[in-house]
């Protein structure tokens, strides 16, 4: 049986392209980037190299990139970080549908004192802008919002915030790991400070991750040891995943509006036509503002993960939440900001495409859906028979 894999949100295939790329890395030119001799140095050069290509895609200057582990990493080391170089503001600026890779990291500080803020939103998902304004002070040492929703896909106005914490002499982090790739974006030409993305999310390997830290922003490093990343990220690189991202990278910015209004159409199709053939279905979030790959879709009555497991014997990938939280029962803590009811909360699948999604998987899946989706309304206690 065929997989067809709409979950690109959670993890995405590495390209074949970025795969070529990497393999002599292993058992080949496995030398350590900061050896004297030449076989370790030709890996340096291959790191220079990747760390340009980031640059590029993210419109700033080489140095100003950091490579991590992974996106959870750059996001505990934006936030910690920060707070160590500004030990005396003690308030921290987040929104209620962030990660947990940010939410987790702001809760644990406010239990050690910090005063934490959590700006809400709309019944779209958007972000109320207003509150923050209000919460953004001279107490505050960093405000968090991430570029757009993991689960609804939702972009969030981080220029505007950017703008707002410039004036206001705060230090902007935005997680971006689920923008990257999917939206243009341009460092040269914004006020964000640090900025967090993960190479799986973009077709490069897992366990690669990048901090962007703009020139002049104080930040504490907080893994110590050797000098790499210019002493601010200590560790042996993990040379294939730096050399794979820099590939994803220069592909990415390959065809990137042809690529992504392709993939905007394939899941405009999928959502239309599930909306029109599945009664009870809604949209969450706000459907302009939004990554082109992404659909959040509630079907009343019936369970999320019900209809993951019927989708999942006809191959088909998807999601109920994000994939870190989704081993729980509790409704995704984004639709419940948002206010979506709980019935339908908990009926919520997202749909994530990628540029490897073809329009026969789309017209598979929509033939599919009402069946499925029909068969477990005439199962649910919830339904009036
Ligand atoms: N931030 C967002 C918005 C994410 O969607 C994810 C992964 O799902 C992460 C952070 C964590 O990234 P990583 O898996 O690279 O640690």
């Amino acid at each position: 049986m065929r997989t067809i894999y709409f979950d690109n949100n959670a993890t995405t295939q590495v390209a074949p392209e970025v795969f070529e790329e990497i393999r002599p890395y292993f058992c080949e030119l496995y030398g350590n980037p900061s050896s004297m001799h030449n076989f370790g140095g030709q890996v340096g050069v291959k790191i220079r190299e990747a760390r340009e290509k980031v640059a590029e895609l993210l419109g700033c200057e080489p140095d100003e990139v950091i490579f991590t582990g992974c996106g959870t990493e750059s996001d505990n080391t934006a936030i910690m970080g920060t707070l160590s170089a500004r030990p005396n503001r003690r308030k921290i600026i987040t929104s209620r549908v962030e990660h947990p890779a940010v939410l987790s990291v702001c809760r644990q500080l406010e239990s050690h004192g910090y005063e934490v803020i959590e700006i809400g939103v709309d019944s779209k998902g958007r972000l109320d802008f207003d509150e923050l304004e209000q919460q953004v002070d001279d107490e505050t040492a960093i405000v968090t919002i991430m570029y757009a929703n993991n689960e609804t896909g939702v972009i969030f106005p981080v220029e505007r915030i950017a703008e707002l914490c410039r004036e206001r002499d705060v230090v902007f982090h935005t997680d971006a790991v689920q923008a990257i790739g999917k939206i243009p974006i341009n460092l040269s030409e914004s006020n964000i400070d640090l900025l967090s993305l993960s190479g799986h999310k973009l077709h490069a390997p897992k366990g690669i991750g990048v901090l962007f830290v703009r020139k002049g922003t104080r930040l504490t490093s907080f893994i110590l040891g050797g000098h790499q990343e210019g002493g601010r990220r200590a560790g042996t690189e993990n040379v294939p995943g730096i050399i794979g991202l820099g590939k994803a990278a220069e592909l990415a910015m390959k065809n990137f509006d042809e690529e992504n209004n392709r993939v905007k159409k394939l899941r405009d199709k999928l959502e239309n036509s599930i909306l029109k053939s599945c009664p009870d279905s809604r949209l969450n979030g706000d459907a302009e503002n939004r990554l082109p790959n992404t659909s959040n879709i509630s079907f009343e009555y019936i369970e999320g993960e019900a209809i993951l497991l019927l989708l999942d014997k006809y191959g088909i990938c998807a999601s109920s939440g994000s994939a870190c939280t989704s081993g729980s029962l509790e409704p995704s803590h984004v639709l419940r900001a948002m206010g979506v009811p709980f019935t339908a909360a908990h009926g919520s699948i997202r749909f994530s495409l990628s540029r490897y999604n073809t329009e026969d998987e789309v017209d598979f899946t929509i033939a599919k859906m009402p069946g499925i989706i029909n068969r477990l309304r005439e199962l649910s206690p919830f339904v009036a028979k």
